[in-house]
């Protein structure tokens, strides 16, 4: 099947008492109830005027009903569309002005001012869902519906979902996401992570980033298998539900911080069969730290919104901390020159491009936008700078926009930041390079420090005989928090902002 919807409707007549979602306190939501949910709830699109094609625009909390509203979208072939809940109204304003969805699901306390902000939009429906799901205008519009709903049938390069990027680097753009796009890769990676319908996965991502609502829950819809569904990160619940996970997929943050839960042992996970992460780098410390503690290699992979997955390190075989690991089957990668898109030589730094059947369609009305990040040869220009090890693991060196050039040189932030990361007294860091009038720009180490006796000079001084002297910072500060955003990205745009003077 080229679709995520066949896929759960196959488990569904084959498998239809088997979970699909478990709550915290361990009800289960079997594939037939979460069938018949989401039927109902796709009745009620099509009542509110959802035809095949439209946007659906989703800004909801996490909850069971919130993901069933992904497989309604899918059934009544309308366009899945997830907002980010942090989005303000202002925010909102742009991604609703573009989108032009029929329908609007928001939170029952946002109604008010989203009901406003989709007159002023000429928005035609609004519905609300509370944050257990439970209560709002769209159950009580679901309730009592038939229980199956005349599934819309697409075609492989209908689209399935806008999903826009997590605007890291500048205003998030839409991508547009086949079915294929979405199965395609979801297939891949069931065959990658050996998923099976027996895997319970421990689930504490947001819904309306790539991570938690594609390569977590459609992987799981490959697989017949069931996710043991959290509203939220809370290192205390994941550490009481681990004994009924076989595998938990994060972002980077959360492996640090269960590090560093008294409760977080080796005999807590000698079951568990896998641990992935990805969506911003896996500090090698936290890697090795990780693997001393628990015996377990944390298997890192690397995606885009654009793109899903490209890379993993294997099932078997060495995950090597620092790397993303292969290009996965039916992806093809390349390290090019930036400007040319001229393949580097072997063990080069370059700009990661790649094609495959995983890659988007385009930006949604950008055409300009998405002529500019294809090569002709339909490459797609993913940004991230990286190189190809001599066993062929890919490695991430940073954002082409992170790129900093002082006096001339090249400076790969991710290199600096490993280097600092060793420090004893350093928690974390973040490189960044500044205006600075002769060099062009300056590098500045933005620092977390677990030691408050730590100064610039001795951070520099550890340094010295371990980076080149250009790559050295020119400052170090120190503050209290890195500001990351709820996918674990360093923010280092607002970074930029912040010390834009320091040398002015
Ligand atoms: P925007 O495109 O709007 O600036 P974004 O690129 O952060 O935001 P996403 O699509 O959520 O939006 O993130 C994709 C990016 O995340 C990749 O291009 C890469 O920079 C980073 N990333 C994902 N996985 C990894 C990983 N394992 N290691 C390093 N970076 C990663
Ligand atoms: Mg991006």
């Amino acid at each position: 099947p080229h679709d995520i919807l066949s896929l759960f409707l196959g488990h569904c007549e084959s498998q239809p008492c088997a979970p699909f979602l478990i709550g915290p306190d361990g009800a289960e939501l079997s594939y037939r109830s979460a069938a018949v949910r989401a039927a109902q709830i796709a009745h009620a699109f099509r009542a509110n005027g959802v035809m095949p094609g439209d946007r659906v625009a989703v800004q909801v909390e996490k909850s069971q009903t919130a993901l069933l509203t992904w497989l309604a979208a899918l059934l009544s072939g309308a366009v899945y569309l997830p907002l980010n809940t942090a989005y303000t109204i202002g925010e909102l304003r742009y991604f609703l002005g573009d989108a032009r969805p029929a329908l609007v699901l928001c939170r029952t306390t946002d109604e008010a001012a989203m009901s406003d902000l989709c007159s002023e939009l000429g928005l035609p429906a609004l519905l609300t869902l509370d944050t257990e799901g439970t209560g709002g205008t769209l159950v009580a519009a679901a309730a009592g519906q038939p229980e199956a709903f005349p599934r819309h049938i697409p075609q492989p390069d209908d689209l399935a979902a806008i999903l826009y990027t997590s605007g890291t680097t500048g205003r998030s753009k839409g991508a547009m996401l086949s079915h294929a796009n979405l199965a395609s890769n979801a297939l891949t990676l069931l065959d990658y992570w050996r998923f099976t319908s027996a895997d319970r996965l421990l689930h504490a991502l947001p819904i309306f980033h790539t991570h938690g609502l594609f390569v977590a829950t459609n992987v799981t819809i490959a697989a017949g298998s069931a996710m043991i569904f959290l509203p939220r990160f809370d290192a205390d619940e994941l550490v009481r539900l681990m004994p009924q996970a076989s595998v938990l997929m994060g972002v980077p943050t959360f492996y640090s911080r269960l590090l560093g839960h008294a409760g977080f042992t080796r005999e807590l996970v000698s079951h568990m069969r896998l641990f992935i992460s990805g969506s911003a780098p896996l500090s090698a410390e936290v890697h090795k730290d990780f693997a001393a503690l628990t015996g377990q290699a944390i298997l890192e992979r690397y995606g885009m919104t654009e793109t899903n997955m490209n890379t993993s390190n294997p099932y078997d075989g060495k995950r090597k901390p620092g790397s993303v690991g292969f290009p996965l089957r039916g992806v093809i990668l390349r390290i090019a020159q930036p400007e040319s898109g001229v393949e580097m030589p072997q063990g080069e730094i370059g700009v990661i491009e790649v094609k495959g059947p995983n890659v988007f369609r385009g930006y949604w009305q950008m055409p300009e936008k998405t002529a500019e990040e294809f090569r002709d040869d339909g490459f797609f220009i993913t940004g991230d700078l990286g190189y190809i090890d001599p066993q062929g693991y890919v490695h991430i060196v940073g954002r082409a926009k992170d790129l900093i050039i002082a006096g001339g040189f090249n400076i790969y932030p991710a290199e600096v930041e490993a280097v600092l990361d060793e420090i004893p007294g350093i928690a974390e860091s973040a490189v960044i390079g500044v205006p600075h009038a002769d060099m062009g720009e300056a590098v500045v180490a933005v620092v977390k420090a677990t030691d408050p006796t730590l100064d610039a000079d001795r951070v520099i001084a550890a340094l010295a005989d371990r980076l080149a002297r250009f790559k050295q910072p020119r400052a170090v500060v120190f503050v209290d928090e890195l500001p990351r955003n709820t996918m674990g990205k360093m923010q280092k745009a607002l970074l930029r902002q912040e010390y834009a003077a320091l040398f002015a």
